[in-house]
């Protein structure tokens, strides 16, 4: 079954690509893009080689081929519902350093395309 796990993983970064290729090619009126930023929350589990390999699969043919994709990786940070603890968390539990209460996720769930860069 591992294989079908590896496959799975693989078709999040492909459906991710799609995304940024789609919004990106509206959003710029199909120009040619050379840079395309995007933040990436930890919590989303992306591997950003799996990602930029799907991004150069989809945006073949168009407006975004060729374009380099930076990636940058969010970390994933919270609040405590219980106590006043703020802060980065460590793995994907959602509890509280402090006093193991419930934790809001502030950050680390955001897929962002903070720049785009056309020719
Ligand atoms: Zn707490």
């Amino acid at each position: 079954m591992r294989r079908g796990r590896i496959y799975l993983q693989r078709m999040h970064e492909l459906s991710l690509a799609e995304s940024i290729v789609e919004i990106v090619t509206e959003r710029t009126d199909a120009a040619r893009v050379r840079r395309i930023r995007v933040e990436v929350g930890r919590a989303l589990s992306v591997v950003p080689e799996a990602l930029r390999f799907c991004f150069e699969v989809v945006a073949r043919g168009g407006p975004l081929q060729g374009a380099e994709i930076e990636i940058e990786e969010v970390p994933i940070s919270g609040r405590c519902r219980s106590c006043e603890w703020e802060g980065f968390l460590e793995g994907f539990l959602p509890l509280c350093p402090r006093c193991a209460g419930g934790v809001e996720m502030v950050s680390g769930k955001e897929l962002r395309i903070s720049e785009v860069e056309v020719v």
